[in-house]
């Protein structure tokens, strides 16, 4: 009885041990979130193909499969052009660039066919049919069949987070940015790249953690490092910035979780929630905030007639089984547009109420929309709209109407009272019934009479007004000393920077 437990208790002992042994190899194995990979779709949906051509400078390449984020080596090849097609049933070839055999491969779920060049190097996808994909990557290709009875296989780039957040920064940011606002993008692309987005975009098991196009955001491989004192200046604000991301600290399903820390380019002094601009509740960090501090954005302008608003209204663009669209086009004849109301803390326009003769109204709701509807009505202008941060300004019928850069900015000359504008023959008076040419908002312009009523749209700022102003964190940077921290926490609501490490967090290999 003695001996028997004596044996039992050795049994489990050695269980046990066996037991730690393979938990702790298991533990090794675990990808580490500070230097984990991210999975990047460079060719998927209509953009797959059943033929790749690769090429690389660095002397061939090894093949072998992935398992989401491991390369598995099986074998090499000198070859500097190699070609991967497949014929269906999971099936695919490594050719080299003579179209003879090096190797088959059968794909199966969590084991795909991979490729990478020798010696950490760099391989050039010769895109089947994007323009946008024709750059030099780091990391490995794997190549995901559509289906089991697919012949088009996905490309994708499996690649070291960090230095895919090194290639992204300068996609979107130059280097000529201040390292603090440079800093803050950085947070913003680690943090984009792990929030819940690729399901909210491109649906489960698509194989992929993010696109490679400003869907997501930009990703040209490494085309954008290779002037060596831009890279050292892009690199830094990465690693000042090593791991880190942001998370909501508001109440709700986004608790804790890292944000979609969406960015845009310029917002003409002030955001708009992503609820203005996109519907939906999905966003809560993403709020309308004043940035008294952005001085550096750009302004446009165009004029419309009653006339050009009415034939958008009339146009194929609305005549749509749209609910929003076919209100539009149901109206008559037009009286009038106006700004119904911003949102607090905005300038951005996302309600815009027409109105017919007849007294009947329809008002776009939405900031998506009303830039949908306004980019369309100046659709051939010197400049197109920019924004949804805009004015308009009532135009009377035989008024000058036009938008002339003064000291104060732009002004609009609408009466027939006397101006002295600067022409290219200097300062001349200006008055109704006169012809001349004058410097505004979109570069020369000749002055003549209108002979309808309409309005003259004054815009600030470039792009949706989401989230974080590129422009906008440049002047915090530049003219108010502000750190990444404070110019973050500027434009997203209620969140905290924490990091990968902190959070325990791995992007999912999404297979
Ligand atoms: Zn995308």
């Amino acid at each position: 009885m003695k001996r028997r437990t004596k044996q039992i208790l050795i049994f489990v002992a050695m269980i046990t041990l066996v037991m730690t042994l393979l938990s702790s190899s298991a533990g090794a194995a675990a990808e580490d979130p500070s230097t984990q990979k991210i999975r990047v779709g460079l060719c998927y949906g209509s953009n797959s193909t059943s033929n790749y051509t690769l090429t690389t400078k660095s002397g061939g390449f090894e093949y072998g499969y992935s398992t989401g984020k491991e390369f598995v080596l099986e074998g090499e090849t000198s070859a500097s052009t190699i070609k991967i097609s497949s014929s269906g049933n999971q099936k695919l070839s490594l050719m080299n660039g003579d179209g003879e055999t090096i190797t088959t491969f059968t794909n199966q779920s969590g084991k795909n066919f991979a490729v990478r060049p020798k010696n950490d190097g760099l391989t050039y996808v010769k895109s089947p049919s994007k323009s946008d994909l024709n750059y030099d990557y780091y990391g490995y290709m794997e190549f995901m069949h559509n289906s089991s009875t697919s012949t088009a296989m996905k490309l994708i780039n499996v690649i070291d987070f960090e230095l895919y957040c090194k290639c992204v920064l300068p996609c979107e940011l130059s280097a000529s940015y201040p390292m603090e606002a440079l800093k803050a993008l950085s947070v913003c692309i680690r943090t984009l790249a792990t929030a819940d987005y690729t399901q909210d975009r491109h649906g489960n098991n698509i194989g992929f953690n993010v696109c490679n196009t400003t869907d997501c955001q930009a990703y040209y491989g490494n085309s954008r490092r290779e002037v060596e004192k831009n890279r050292l200046i892009t690199d830094a604000a990465v690693d000042a910035t090593r791991g880190q991301v942001m998370i909501y600290t508001g109440s709700g399903s986004e608790h804790g979780k890292t944000i979609q820390s969406i960015y845009f380019s310029s917002s003409g002094g002030s955001t708009v929630s992503a609820s203005a601009q996109w519907g939906g509740s999905s966003m809560p960090y993403c709020v309308a905030v004043r940035v008294p501090e952005e001085t550096s954005y750009p302004v446009w302008g165009a004029t419309v007639t009653l006339e050009d608003i009415y034939n958008l209204t009339k146009s194929s663009d609305f005549n749509s089984s749209t609910s929003w669209k076919k209100a539009i086009y149901s109206l008559g004849e037009i009286k009038s547009m106006e700004i119904v109301s911003a949102e607090e803390n905005s300038d951005h326009v996302y309600k815009l109420r027409l109105t017919d003769v007849d007294g009947n109204s329809y008002t776009i709701t939405r900031g998506d929309r009303v830039y949908f509807f306004m980019h369309r009505l100046v659709k051939g202008q010197t400049k197109n709209i920019s924004s949804t941060n805009f004015t308009l300004t009532a135009l009377d019928p035989y008024s000058t109407n036009i938008g002339v850069i003064t000291a104060e900015g732009e002004q609009i000359i609408s009466s027939a009272e006397q101006v002295s504008v600067l022409t290219g023959s200097g300062e001349e008076a200006y008055s109704l019934g006169t012809s001349t040419t004058v410097l505004t908002a979109n570069g020369k312009q000749d002055v003549s009479l209108t002979s309808s009523s309409g309005y003259r749209i004054s815009g600030k700022g470039y792009s949706h007004g989401v989230g974080l102003s590129q422009k906008g964190a440049s002047d915090m940077a530049k003219n108010y000393g502000y750190d990444y921290e404070t110019i973050l926490h500027k434009f997203y609501t209620d969140v905290a920077i924490t990091s990968l490490e902190e959070l325990e967090l791995i992007l999912p290999i999404n297979y």
